[in-house]
C-alpha cells in the first residue's frame, strides 16, 4: 500500500501562495487509459477506441487522434483537437482513438499561482512535485491561467504504412504561442510507468477561445490556478486488434526513446 502522508490543511511550496486542501486518493477514484504509450511508439496510430466510450470513463484529460490527426483535450466533459495547421476542432464522438488518458476530475487541492512573479515550466514542476505526499500515485493537474509563452506540438497526420514514433516526431509542428490564456490538463504518473503511461508530468494545452493548443512542450506562467486530485486506481483498457496483439513492444527502449518523443525538438 503506498506510504500517503500529508494531512489535509495548509502547505506552503515556494511559487504557491498558499496550497489549500489535501491530496488524499478517495477509494475508486481512477485514471482510465485506453492502450499504452508503447503502442503508439511502435507507431500503431489508427483510431480503435469510440471517443464516445473514453468520454464514458471521464471528461478530463489527453489523447491523440485517429492517425496522429491532432492531439486532444478532454475539458469539461468536451474534446478539442489540436491539429498541426494550428486550428481547433471538436471531436465527433463516434471517431475512433488510439490513445486517451482520462478521469473525472473532482479537484481536492487548490493554490493560486505567479504570486512572486512568473513561473517558468521547471519552476512548475518543483512546486508541484513539493506538493505530491508520494511519488507512488497518479495525479491529475489543471492549470487555468495567463501564461507569458506556451509552445505546444502538434503532430502531423499519418498514412499507412505507419512510422514509429521516434521517426514521425522529427516532423512534428510546433507552435509558440506567445501570450495567451486557457488550460494546460493532464497528469503526472510515477517512474514505474514510464511505457505504459509518461513518467512525470503530460500535460496538454488549450486557449479560453478554443482556438488554439497542443502537447504542452514548454512555458511560464503570469499568474492562475493550480487545481490536483491524487488518483487511487488505475485502468487499463487494452486495443484487441491483431496489430496491437503482433506489436513488439520488448524492443523499445522505452525510457530514453519517450522522453525524446515528449520533448521539444
Ligand atoms: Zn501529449
Amino acid at each position: 500500500m503506498p506510504v500517503v502522508s500529508g494531512a489535509p490543511g495548509t502547505l506552503d511550496a515556494p511559487g504557491a501562495m498558499a496550497a489549500a486542501g489535501h491530496l488524499q486518493p478517495a477509494i475508486g477514484v481512477s485514471i482510465t487509459q485506453f492502450s499504452v504509450i508503447h503502442a503508439l511508439m511502435s507507431g500503431l496510430y489508427d483510431g480503435v477506441f469510440p471517443a464516445s466510450q473514453v468520454l464514458a470513463a471521464g471528461g478530463f484529460g489527453i489523447g491523440c487522434g485517429h492517425a496522429l490527426n491532432g492531439e486532444l483535450v478532454f475539458v469539461d466533459g468536451e474534446i478539442f483537437r489540436c491539429t498541426s495547421d494550428g486550428s481547433v476542432s471538436r471531436v465527433d464522438e463516434s471517431e475512433r482513438v488510439p490513445f486517451a488518458e482520462v478521469s473525472v476530475f473532482a479537484p481536492t487541492l487548490s493554490t493560486p499561482l505567479g504570486g512572486s512573479g512568473p513561473l517558468d515550466r521547471t519552476g512548475f514542476e518543483s512546486l508541484v512535485a513539493s506538493l505530491l505526499p508520494s511519488r507512488n500515485l497518479f495525479y491529475a493537474i489543471r492549470v487555468d491561467g495567463d501564461f507569458d509563452r506556451m509552445l505546444v506540438r502538434e503532430p502531423i497526420r499519418q498514412h499507412h504504412p505507419f512510422r514509429p514514433l521516434l521517426e514521425v516526431m522529427q516532423t512534428q509542428n510546433e507552435n509558440e504561442l506567445g501570450r495567451t490564456s486557457g488550460s494546460l490538463v493532464g497528469f503526472w504518473a510515477p517512474s514505474i510507468y514510464q511505457g505504459i503511461s509518461v513518467a512525470g508530468f503530460h500535460l496538454h494545452y488549450l486557449d479560453e477561445g478554443r482556438s488554439v493548443g497542443g502537447h504542452s512542450l514548454d512555458y511560464a506562467i503570469s499568474s492562475g490556478t493550480l487545481t490536483m486530485q491524487a488518483m487511487s486506481s488505475l485502468t487499463v483498457r487494452l486495443p484487441h486488434t491483431p496489430e496491437f496483439g503482433a506489436a513488439d513492444f520488448e524492443s523499445i527502449d522505452d525510457d530514453l526513446a519517450i522522453r525524446r518523443v515528449e520533448q521539444s525538438r
